[in-house]
């Protein structure tokens, strides 16, 4: 035992952050046939997608909706034969996947340390050499020979001394943050009756409904109680609305959002969004119970444990995508996801647009790839990053930080950790066109 730490573990590959990128990663390499070490700072897999509470999947935008990974359609498909989700499992609950989720780790014998926070990075020269963490039994340190960076902020790429960039290149702010809930105890039949009544006719609650648009039919109600007291304005720019399969009357709300308090990673904007957002939550509850129909009876049945992050750092990597690249649609030969989410900034005017750039609009391939080198941290030769945190501007990470896209980008990582460690070679020096190629070969499905 090294006297400086109560505990040591080695594995082939450390996954860091066991959340969308990092469940997907730690699966993938397992799958591989590595040892995989996998450290999470709370008691659930499936981060921001769980603890979040962030439902549904977006629709990536390409034509059938392709995962882009296998482990990811296996999750899908297990949550579709447990009730937990519906269609091709883009609408889930989020509990459901992290049963799932924990089910896949416990058959692949991931060894998992949950409660256990990263708080350092021991790194020799241009190598990483352990994950220094934090947790009841002490102070411990987590070995391997290739690291991947799923912690959502890039936490051990900036501990390792990575570049990095954050907020939107005018402002230097980060995107709104959020904290979202669920309601239960709602009369559907009666809430949608009502909507009709305002001119939303939906068989299906999971339409999303938001306010930016002024022409959304409730914005008059949510105004009504606003200038009643009821409601702050701040309560009317962005609400939005799912429906939870095997949960026949509840709602996942995604809201209330802050549009200043938003440096995701600093604690005391994190601590204001935690209690301010449960201030809201009420709020808007008593606004329902008022002002809506079918919420009589409506109950708050969960608060999500984590603040809806949707960017902070970026890490600069071999490839930094741009923009352009997603505005152009442009395709890599190392290309390990496919989208065509729109751009999607949130904010008191939220920037929403379709991603045609300069591309003719007959273009006959009408998406975007990340290559695999957005995912190689830049100058730390074991280190790949997943997730929303991967080497992107502002604009370019607006559209590639949803569930579907950062799931691939763990897949690839977690192969691609597999790759080097076979090949003992650099990240850097794994041909990203072969990770693809892996990853078809295993069922991930592509445009
Ligand atoms: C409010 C909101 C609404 C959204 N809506 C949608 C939507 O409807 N559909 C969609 O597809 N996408 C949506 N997104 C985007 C999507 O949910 C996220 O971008 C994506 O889940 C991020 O995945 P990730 O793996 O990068 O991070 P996460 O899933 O957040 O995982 C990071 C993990 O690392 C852990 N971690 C972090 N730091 C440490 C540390 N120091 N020590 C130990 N553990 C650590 C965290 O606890 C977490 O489990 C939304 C995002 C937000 C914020």
């Amino acid at each position: 035992m090294n006297l400086e730490f109560q505990f040591t573990h080695e594995a082939d590959v450390v996954v860091c952050g066991a959340g969308t990128a990092g469940s997907i990663a730690a699966i993938a390499a397992a799958n591989e046939g590595k040892t995989v070490a996998l450290i999470e700072q709370f008691g659930t897999v499936g981060g921001s997608s769980t603890l979040g509470l962030v439902t549904p999947l977006m629709r990536t935008g390409v034509e059938n909706n392709p995962m882009c990974s296998y482990v990811a359609q296996d999750v899908n498909a297990r949550l579709v034969e447990y009730g937990g989700a519906s269609g091709d499992g883009s609408a889930f609950d989020p509990h459901m996947l992290s049963l799932v989720l924990e089910e896949l780790l416990m058959r692949d014998e991931i060894k998992v340390f949950y409660h256990t926070f990263i708080c350092d990075v021991s790194r020799k020269g241009d190598s990483i050499k352990g994950i220094v963490v934090q947790n009841k039994s002490g102070r411990g340190i987590i070995s391997g020979k290739v690291y991947i960076d799923a912690t959502g902020d890039g936490d051990v790429s900036y501990l390792a001394g990575a570049e990095f960039e954050s907020g939107d290149e005018e402002t230097g702010k980060n995107q709104p943050v959020s904290l979202r809930y669920m309601l239960g105890g709602i009369d559907m039949k009666k809430f949608r009756e009502f909507l009709a009544k305002y001119g939303h006719v939906s068989e299906n609650i999971s339409t999303a409904v938001t306010i930016p648009n002024r022409n959304w039919p409730l914005y008059s109600v949510f105004m009504e109680a606003v200038e009643n007291g009821d409601l702050e304005e701040d309560d009317a720019v962005y609400w939005q609305i799912f429906g939870v399969p095997g949960r026949k009357d509840t709602l996942a709300f995604n809201c209330p959002e802050f549009f200043d308090t938003t440096d995701a990673v600093d604690y005391k904007d994190l601590t204001y969004v935690q209690l301010h957002g449960k201030k809201a939550i009420l709020r808007q509850l008593r606004f329902y119970k008022k002002y809506l129909q079918g919420f009589e009876d409506a109950y708050i049945s969960d608060i999500a444990t984590m603040v809806g992050v949707r960017e902070s750092r970026r890490i600069v990597t071999e490839y930094f995508l741009k923009a352009e690249d997603i505005l152009a649609h442009r395709k890599f030969a190392d290309g390990i996801a496919q989208s065509n989410y729109p751009i999607d900034i949130h904010g008191r005017n939220l920037r929403l647009e379709s991603n045609k750039g300069n591309r003719a609009l007959d273009d006959s391939r009408p998406f975007y790839e990340i290559p695999y080198r957005s995912l190689v941290v830049k100058g730390i030769d074991n280190l790949l990053v997943a997730g929303r945190c991967i080497g992107a501007d502002f604009v370019a990470q607006s559209s590639l930080r949803i569930i579907p896209t950062c799931r691939a980008m763990g897949e690839a990582c977690g192969i691609a950790a597999a790759m080097a460690i076979d090949n003992n070679i650099k990240s850097a020096q794994v041909d990203g066109s072969k990770v693809r190629e892996h990853m078809i070969k295993k069922g991930a499905e592509f445009a």
